[in-house]
């Protein structure tokens, strides 16, 4: 596991996971940065998925990214932290790696999932992201490398220090 500070649509990786929202035809933040990079006609594949659910996953193409594939998942809306969020949280973790498990995907990216316009608290949202991909990593050793891409120094400072603590 390793920690990157920058934009997820630049990263030459098997596969990029994307916060998406349940119609999963596009909106703001990465999901929207994914679909501007990908162009139309990720669109047009994620129509034909006919949504995803709340701690869900679906595959896509990485179309003209430079990502080969697309993990789209739906992360919680944080609402005071007893309404399944960390559950639901951990899902999404959980399937991103089922699926690169599956797929035999050498390195995932992920964004950091629900802590920008779903204001998941940051620290909580990065401690069950390390723990569920560490789990998964034990288990199946694999994907090879998992990429946490943080878009903000915020976010980047929290992943370093648990994955530095993790380490010693
Ligand atoms: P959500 O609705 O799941 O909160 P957002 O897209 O609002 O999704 O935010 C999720 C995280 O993605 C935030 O930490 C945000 O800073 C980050 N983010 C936004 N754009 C990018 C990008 N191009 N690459 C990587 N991360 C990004």
């Amino acid at each position: 596991m390793e920690v990157i500070l920058g934009d997820i649509t630049k990263l030459e990786v098997d596969a990029i996971v994307n916060a998406a929202n349940t119609s999963l035809l596009g909106g703001s933040g990465v999901d929207g940065a994914i679909h501007r990079a990908a162009g139309a006609e990720l669109v047009d594949e994620c129509r034909s998925l006919r949504g995803c659910k709340i701690g869900d996953a679906k595959l896509t193409k990485g179309y003209r990214l430079p990502a080969s594939f697309i993990i789209h998942t739906v992360g919680p809306v944080w609402r005071g932290g007893n309404n399944k969020e960390p559950e639901l949280l951990a899902q999404c973790y959980y399937k991103c790696m089922q699926i690169a498990g599956d797929k035999e995907f050498n390195t995932l990216a992920f964004p950091c999932i629900s802590t920008g316009i779903y204001k998941y608290p940051k620290i909580l949202a990065a401690e069950i992201a390390v723990k569920i991909c560490e789990e998964q990593l034990q288990k199946n050793g694999c994907p090879q490398r998992v990429i946490f891409c943080c878009y903000d120094q915020e976010n980047y400072e929290i992943y370093t220090k648990i994955l530095s603590e993790m380490i010693h």
